[in-house]
């Protein structure tokens, strides 16, 4: 993947924007957990009471609590609280809320801000638990929660709360700091749990509607976690949007450097990473490096937040669980690592299968014809369906093992869960820890162990990715062979169009022998060449190195006085008018074809190029003329067409070179004759290099050189190696009557 990293370099921006969506997403979630806890302990188990702090009670319940508290905290209490009389008339605005004060005068709560209700809660809390126990004393003192020994000092059988306040203020004093130490030994939280239960109870005396404070409370915190939903999922989304972009824009930009690459290739490239593998490449390696950066980036980011801050969370609400989800955490990486160990290595395989499976389908497709007349469909079905079965099988096997991960990792998580749970009621029987507490962890939990999920599954795709980019990665670094030399030249001009073999030897990358050995020969400038020998002697290398599809191995070629190694390569190809021995015509149109030689050609230079490669009969003879179509690869011209189309093409550029590779071999020899001699004309001052076997389309070229197995066995006109070369004489003669031949 590093070997790509700098094709994401103009997606930085994009992507630290989505990282930091992903923050802002990951800590939203991992405030809902917390909220969900409120709802439970505050909502539901206190009614939606939050504190114990009241709005509102009645001045008998008010004198009965402050004997709970010390003169100070009595003062801080009142000055929270304003007093109504419902027998002033003024009051019966402010009491319309309380209509159960039975005519009794009401406190009510000034607006007080999360402080001081944070400094008034314990007072209240510890009051209206020692109020509570001292009329439970009266009945059972046992009963007291643990009071009961304080309030025994009290002379039994009276009113707990007159003889408390008939008490001189320094005794009452230190039976508050007594009653202290027991009650704070329960802690503020279950204090205030407890005590929620007495201002719920003086709600209802007083008439209040407690229904509504219950759902008021839940409405509104189930709210802030709807929009905290809402938020992070609108995050979500932008960030998908925002990481698939960078995936696409990544694939499109690998892609045009993949295709940019490889149009720079030369042969020798092409052989070596063979041409279904370049498909591939460009195509299925490609897209799983868009799909796994989409993913990366929405999961490398977001899963380490909401883990970490999971558990920061967890370890901050001092939760004593934090050790089981460790565990959960160090299972699920053990779990990992092997599935990893097990899959990494196949996931090449894998890739390399689906190299060898295209080379197969496109072997058999464009073969087909063959295939068909040999009758081997049933062997090139088996040769297919052993490519397919061997890929079924290595992707079955690493499917398995992706699909056991997703149970094992949710068995972990529910197991996780019902851990806490049993460890959480413990907690909860000893009053250590509130229900709703208990869920949260459980769900901070979950999204722990869900982001290690995800970071799962996301390190199962990374390998792939990085096959699939090393891949593309070979592609990108590979540096074609045949390259401008960094100090290229120019030809001298006028260009003549000579062309000189040097001792030329050549050999195909991973040959074991070279193909030619020490050719030497000179191309006079205006001069038509043939090469003539058997198949195999290295006719088609010989002309393929002029235009630089391969390098020389030794020697050199010039061309005017220039190493063709010296001149760019977009020069000397410009030069030559090349004619494969496999005639090559793109989709268009018979004029988009010629034209593709120079856009600029004028329609009548088209139309006499046609001409003089004996294709203006067929082409008019269609109805749509030039426009005629041509499919994929000429598939709808026959051979003999389509060589005269490619033989019209390179004469419609009027190149000073011409080279002719075996390219008259499916005309009939009434139009190999028509068109020799048209061609001559044309190419007058032009040097032609001919690859022939007919030794009749050769017969009066200015050089004939005959080639066998790569060396060069005779050069001269025809008379000439008629009496010299006896490979030539006897290649000859086994064409031409003995009349012809010495003609
Ligand atoms: P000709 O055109 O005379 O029929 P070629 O020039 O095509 O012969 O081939 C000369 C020799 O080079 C042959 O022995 C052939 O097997 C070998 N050859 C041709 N093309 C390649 C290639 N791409 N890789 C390796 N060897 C090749």
């Amino acid at each position: 993947m590093i070997r790509l990293a700098k094709y994401a370099k103009p997606y930085l921006w994009t992507i630290l924007l989505a990282v930091g969506l992903l923050f802002i997403q990951a800590n939203l979630e991992l405030m809902l957990p917390d909220y969900l806890g409120r709802i439970v302990n505050t909502g539901i188990q206190q009614g939606g009471v939050e504190n114990a702090v009241p709005q509102a009670l009645r001045a008998s319940r008010m004198d009965r609590l402050s004997l709970f508290w010390l003169d100070a905290e009595k003062a801080q209490v009142m000055s929270a609280y304003d007093l109504f009389d419902p027998a002033e008339p003024s009051a019966a605005q402010a009491l319309k809320d309380v209509p159960g004060h039975g005519g009794e005068a009401v406190y009510l709560r000034k607006a007080l801000d999360q402080e001081d209700i944070a400094r008034l809660n314990p007072l209240f809390a510890r009051a209206w638990m020692a109020a509570g126990a001292l009329e439970k004393a009266a009945a059972s003192p046992e009963d007291a929660a643990g009071l009961g020994n304080v309030f025994s000092e009290l002379p039994s059988g009276a009113d707990g709360f007159q003889t408390l306040q008939a008490l001189p203020a320094a005794q009452r004093a230190s039976l508050v700091e007594k009653l202290s130490d027991p009650l704070d030994a329960l802690g503020e939280t279950m204090l205030t749990q407890s005590a929620v239960g007495a201002v719920r109870a003086e709600y209802a005396t007083l008439g209040m509607d407690t229904a509504a404070v219950q759902t008021g409370y839940i409405i509104r915190t189930g709210g802030i976690m709807l929009l905290l939903s809402l938020l992070s999922g609108g995050c979500s989304i932008l960030v998908t949007v925002l990481a698939s972009r960078v995936g696409a824009g990544m694939a499109r930009d690998l892609r045009r450097a993949v295709f940019q690459k490889v149009t720079a290739f030369g042969n020798a490239e092409f052989d070596r990473f063979s041409t279904a593998s370049l498909i591939t490449r460009s195509t299925n390696d490609i897209t799983q490096i868009q799909l796994v950066v989409a993913v990366l980036i929405r999961i490398v980011f977001y899963a380490p937040i909401i883990a970490v801050g999971g558990m920061i969370r967890l370890l901050g609400a001092g939760s004593v669980m934090w050790w089981l989800i460790g565990v959960a955490v160090i299972v699920s990486f053990s779990l990992i690592a092997v599935i990893m160990s097990l899959s990494l290595p196949r996931y090449r395989v894998v890739q390399n299968l689906v190299d060898r499976l295209n080379r197969i389908s496109r072997e058999l497709l464009s073969g087909m014809m063959v295939v068909r007349a040999f009758n081997r469909q049933p062997d090139e079905e088996k040769r297919f369906d052993q490519a397919n079965v061997e890929l079924t099988g290595v992707s079955l096997f690493l499917n398995r093992i992706m699909a056991m991960l997703n149970p094992t990792m949710m068995l972990i998580m529910n197991g996780l869960g019902v851990a806490i749970v049993w460890v959480g009621s413990y907690q909860v029987a000893q009053a250590n820890l509130q229900v709703g507490d208990m869920m949260a962890v459980t769900q901070y939990a979950m999204q722990i162990v869900m982001a290690v999920l995800m970071l799962s599954t996301m390190i199962v795709a990374l390998p792939r990715a990085s096959v699939s980019s090393d891949r593309i990665a070979d592609v990108l670094e590979a540096e074609p062979a045949i390259q401008d030399a960094p100090d290229v030249q120019g030809f001298p001009e006028p260009f003549r169009g000579e062309i000189e073999f040097r001792n030329v030897s050549f050999r195909y990358p991973g040959a074991e022998e070279d193909a030619l050995h020490e050719i030497n020969f000179t191309v006079l400038s205006g001069q038509t060449t043939a090469l003539i020998g058997p198949t195999g002697a290295g006719k088609s290398t010989v002309v393929n190195l002029i235009p630089r599809l391969y390098e020389v191995t030794a020697g050199e070629i010039w061309m005017d006085g220039v190493d063709i190694r010296r001149v760019s390569l977009y020069d000397l190809r410009s030069k030559i008018g090349y004619v494969p021995q496999k005639s090559v015509l793109l989709s268009g149109t018979v004029e988009s074809n010629l034209r593709y030689a120079d856009d600029q050609a004028a329609e009548s230079a088209l139309h006499s190029a046609l001409e003089i490669a004996q294709a203006e009969a067929f082409v008019a003879a269609n109805p749509q003329g030039m426009q005629m179509d041509i499919s994929q690869g000429g598939g709808n011209v026959s051979g003999g067409q389509k060589q005269r189309l490619s033989i019209a093409r390179a004469l419609v550029r009027k190149p000073p070179i011409y080279i002719f590779d075996d390219s008259f071999s499916a005309l009939d020899f009434q139009t190999d004759a028509a068109l020799r001699r048209a061609l001559k004309q044309e190419t007058g001052g032009s040097t032609v290099l001919v690859v022939s076997q007919r030794v009749s389309s050769i017969k009066d070229a200015g050089q004939i050189i005959v080639l066998d197995e790569g060396r060069m066995v005779g050069k001269g006109t025809h008379a000439e190696l008629m009496r010299s070369c006896a490979l030539y004489r006897e290649i000859a003669l086994s064409q031409l009557s003995v009349e012809e031949a010495v003609e």
